[in-house]
């Protein structure tokens, strides 16, 4: 996925420039709702379709006791780290 950046200059010129940055979509098993995660953040192990991913919103033990699945299983990400859509 490509990110653009706008950048102005001292002589008040707007650049635009993009580097690459590979973001994870995710969707929280909890709310339905979509969230991003920067791939270099991430255990690549967490990838697996295996896990459930909760987004910061929801609580992740929460979800784990109603699915009666293993919290383990629940990828359960700090809100401190968190990035939505809106913020990209
Ligand atoms: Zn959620």
């Amino acid at each position: 996925m490509q990110t653009q950046y706008v950048r102005t200059s001292k002589r008040g010129k707007h650049h635009t420039y993009s580097r690459n940055k590979t973001v994870v979509l995710f969707r929280c098993d909890a709310c339905q709702g979509v969230f991003k995660r920067d791939k270099g953040n991430m255990d690549p192990k967490r990838l697996d379709n295996r896990y459930y991913h909760v987004c910061g919103n929801c609580d992740a033990k929460k979800f784990a006791q109603e699915k009666g699945v293993e919290s383990r299983r629940v990828w359960d990400m700090p809100v401190s780290s968190l990035k939505t859509l809106d913020q990209f």
